[in-house]
């Protein structure tokens, strides 16, 4: 039998049920603070993440779902949206309208990673990017609206972690200090991270091994080592989180899997989840737009997993199906009168299904309660139905053409 590929899923009708309102909430917290949504497509040019993401990157170096088109080009399943979000703000000449440009989205994602809980080769991320702000007021906001979804998707025991990476004046000049700590502590540390050191120094304090987090212990921090500017923008971000009452924990080794971030720096965890706690996270990328030659813009955003933060919410209690009428049949041959009224009750608004499945009038009445019909109407002779009120359990005959106008009189007086 063919099976989804490795680490895809289904999205069944009861988790649908729960993104459905998932997106709700995202709709009305990033709404109301005027972001607007955005879709791009599902594959880009390769190069878009080549420089946009970084060459240098996990995701670059062994994630991405390359391909090439038939006609010489090589295009890529978007690994994240944040470059696609800056690429269309360029083609689209969003730069020339009232800056910042505020914009949200809701899609899948691709990455080529060892499934596992949490981790899937297929997933939907919800994202919010500002872009052509400068402002700290900026960053704050994002990561208020971040918690603010967290919380009304009711995901438990979230945690916030924060930093600032300066701009990258101060970063080159950190990542030769860092660069240098690391070689004079080669023997000490893991292979894997030993070979990147010139290649992506700031990897080592995600390292797991235990030689590698001793020697990062005394590692020089970049936290440290901020410029004056970024130092007091940071302190701003801190000020009005604080004044929002947000707990966070400061945290100078955070570093995120891409290149392009400037300045702040955020995730938030969950202890719900197990070894793939990250939720969502993101930070300021003042280098995006530059990288792939626009103009020198500002921005900022985040983007987190829906699957994780579903994992890791409380469960939702399943939503009932609401069936207004079911048009059951007591002889085959009132299918046409049937299928006209189940039309009918839908434009006068009532959710009505109709008896599809050939079953015996016994079965239609027990399919009808199982479904949670509030009325059946079944189809006789000449006209005539028999409208059953399924709650009361009372039934009387009327015309066909009286059913929906009854039903709709009941309803009104309940
Ligand atoms: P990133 O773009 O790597 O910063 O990821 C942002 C968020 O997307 C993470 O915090 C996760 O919630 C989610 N995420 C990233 N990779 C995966 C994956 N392979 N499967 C499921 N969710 C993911």
């Amino acid at each position: 039998m063919i099976q989804a590929p490795r680490g895809t899923f289904d999205i069944l009708p009861e988790s649908a049920q729960q993104r459905k309102l998932a997106e709700a909430e995202a709709d009305r917290i990033l709404g109301a603070a005027g972001y607007r949504r955005i879709e791009t497509p599902t594959f880009e040019a390769t190069e878009l993440f080549a420089r946009g993401v970084g060459e240098a990157t996990d995701i670059v170096q062994k994630e991405m779902y390359t391909f090439d088109d038939g006609g010489g080009r090589s295009l890529t399943l978007r690994p994240e949206i944040t470059a696609p979000v800056c690429r269309a703000y360029l083609e689209h000449g969003m730069h020339k309208l009232a800056q910042p440009v505020k914009l949200w989205y809701l899609s899948s994602c691709f990455r080529a990673e060892a499934p596992q809980r949490g981790r899937y080769r297929q997933f939907w991320q919800f994202g919010a990017e500002a872009i052509g702000s400068e402002a700290p007021e900026t960053d704050a906001e994002l990561i208020v609206l971040l918690a603010e979804l967290l919380e009304a998707v009711s995901v438990k025991r979230t945690r916030l972690r924060l930093s600032s990476l300066g701009t990258p004046a101060t970063r080159a000049d950190y990542r030769e200090e860092l660069t240098a700590f690391l070689h004079t502590h080669e023997s000490e540390l893991a292979e894997d991270v030993r070979d990147r050191i010139d290649l992506n120094p700031m990897r080592a304090f995600d390292s797991g091994d235990a030689g590698t987090q001793a020697v990062m212990r005394d590692a020089p921090k970049l936290l440290d080592r901020l410029h004056p500017d970024d130092a007091e923008h940071f302190e701003v971000v801190r000020a009005l989180l604080d004044d929002a009452g947000l707990r966070y924990e400061l945290d100078p080794t955070l570093v995120r899997g891409l290149d392009y971030y400037t300045r702040t720096v955020f995730e938030f965890t969950s202890d719900e989840l197990g070894a793939q706690s990250g939720v969502g996270g993101g930070g300021r990328y003042d280098g995006l737009i530059e990288l792939l030659d626009g103009p020198p813009t500002p921005a900022s955003g985040w983007a987190a997993g829906v699957e994780r933060m579903l994992l890791a919410a409380r469960e939702l209690p399943p939503a009932p199906e609401l069936v207004d009428l079911f048009v059951a049949l007591a002889k085959r041959d009132g299918s046409r009168t049937a299928f006209e009224l189940a039309l009918e009750a839908r434009r006068a608004g009532l959710q009505a299904q109709l008896e599809l499945a050939g079953r015996s009038l016994k079965g239609q009445l027990k399919h009808a309660d199982r479904i949670g019909a509030r009325y059946v109407a079944i189809i006789g002779d000449n006209g005539v139905a028999t409208l059953k009120d399924m709650e009361s359990g009372e039934q009387h005959d009327t015309g066909v053409q009286d059913v929906i106008p009854e039903i709709l009189r009941a309803e009104r007086m309940r």
